[in-house]
Parts: structure tokens; C-alpha cells; sequence
């Protein structure tokens, strides 16, 4: 393992530590399945999410390994080859690792974070840059669709409105489902029910300033749903005004 991977290894183990993980039952999102991808070191749990759409699925993320990805969809009885869409919420490595699997896909990113994985722009925390976030080898970049804030996308009978949220990276988005889904990828962390800070965080102001913007959203949604933590009906996701205050 080279310095930076290292270093992102650690910040994830960090992570994991301040937030823990609960897994979300199926019931209470009956239009979206839940893809387990278990836990990676020490204690962080990771997720995608299908829909269904026309004869295929869309995927949110695509998780940490492709192995692993590719067991829990056929557990579901679903092949990677039937996945059509795939919408990364931004490109650090536990998000985006599976996507040689799906080669029947269209791959969307918000635009801003190009730069991340085309070698312009290094990871950073704070200011301080690490690595950059290369995607796996077989994936073309120049295919890679590039969405913009409040772009709408249509598949099948289904409506997704794409939402920049910057902070956790420069180009993190969250997709808003039919007006009733949340994903929100890594664009804050979960600490005793309450949206926070990200502790791997590129920019803490931005970061702020998504929160903020998320916390509207979701009193506006039915269901939020995490990368990382279990899914939250709204009144059970608390904001806390304070969390400028919060590292
Ligand atoms: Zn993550």
C-alpha cells in the first residue's frame, strides 16, 4: 500500500470510529433495494441502493470492492450486467470500486468532480492534499456523464434531481429521488442522530453550507438515505445549529 492509500486508509478508520453503523430495513424504503456491502475496517458499514427502472436498475455507488459488490447482487438474484445507471454521490474509493462490473452502464458524476479523478486535482482534508482519486482502470472518463446542480435526470417512470453538495469533496452530489429519496453519499456523517461534519472533510465551510442545504431537503423528503449509516425518515435525523462548532 503506497503512502497515500495509507493515509485515506486511516481517515477512513477514523471515520468509522465517529460514526458506527446501523443497516436499514428493507420495509421502510418498499421502491429501493438495499445492496449490503458489509463492513470495511474497523466498524464502517457500506451500502448501494437499486431501483428498477425499464429492464435493468440504477445503482447508487458502487461500493469499495468489486467481489463483494458483485456476491450481494446476486444474492439479490440481480447481475451487474443488468444495471443500467450508475450514480456516484463523488469518486473516494469505497464509492466507486465496482464499476468495471457494470458494462452495460452509463456512469453520471457531478462535473466538479472530474477534476478528482482526471489527475488534476489531489484529495485533500482540510487543506492538506493527499491522494488523488483515481477511478479503476477500466473505466473511460470521457464517458463519463457529467451532471450540474438541480440537472433533472429521467429514467423509466422515475425523476432524479441532482444536487451539488460540496464540502466532503469538491464535487460530492445528492440525488433526490421522485421527491422522496435522499441519497446523500459522504456529504456528512452521523453522530447520535444528528447530521454533522464529515471528519474527511475537504472543505469544512462548504461542507457547512451543504448540510444546511440538506436539512431543507430532507423535511422535504420521506427517506434519507446514507452511504454509511442506516436510512432516516426526517424527524428522526436531527440538525444541530452547532455544527460549525464540530470537528
Ligand atoms: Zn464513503
Amino acid at each position: 500500500m503506497n503512502k497515500g492509500l495509507l493515509r485515506l486508509f486511516s481517515l477512513l478508520v477514523l471515520c468509522a470510529m465517529l460514526g458506527g453503523y446501523v443497516t436499514c430495513a428493507d420495509e421502510e424504503m418498499p421502491e429501493i433495494i438495499y445492496i449490503d456491502l458489509g463492513i470495511i475496517p474497523p466498524n464502517m458499514n457500506v451500502h448501494s441502493y437499486l431501483v428498477e427502472v425499464d429492464d435493468g436498475y440504477i445503482i447508487f455507488d458502487a461500493g469499495y470492492d468489486l467481489n463483494v459488490m458483485e456476491k450481494a447482487l446476486l444474492e439479490k438474484e440481480i447481475s451487474p450486467l443488468d444495471i443500467q445507471y450508475v450514480l456516484l454521490t463523488h469518486s473516494d474509493y469505497d464509492h466507486v470500486a465496482s464499476l468495471p462490473l457494470f458494462a452495460n452502464a452509463q456512469i453520471f458524476m457531478s462535473e466538479d468532480e472530474m477534476q478528482m479523478v482526471n489527475g488534476t486535482t489531489k484529495r485533500t482534508v482540510e487543506g492538506i492534499g493527499l491522494s488523488l482519486n483515481l477511478l479503476p482502470d477500466d473505466v473511460n472518463l470521457d464517458e463519463i456523464s457529467l451532471l450540474h446542480n438541480g440537472q433533472l435526470l429521467e429514467f423509466g417512470e422515475h425523476i432524479i434531481e441532482c444536487i451539488k453538495v460540496p464540502g466532503h469533496t469538491p464535487g460530492s452530489m445528492a440525488y433526490v429521488l421522485d421527491d422522496k429519496y435522499l441519497f446523500t453519499g459522504d456529504a456528512f456523517a452521523v453522530e447520535n442522530d444528528t447530521m454533522a461534519i464529515h471528519p474527511y472533510t475537504s472543505d469544512i465551510k462548504a461542507a457547512v453550507n451543504s448540510i444546511t442545504k440538506l436539512r431543507d431537503l430532507k423535511n422535504e423528503s420521506e427517506l434519507v438515505l446514507t452511504a454509511h449509516y442506516r436510512s432516516y425518515s426526517p424527524k428522526d435525523l436531527k440538525y444541530d445549529a452547532m455544527i460549525k462548532l464540530q470537528k
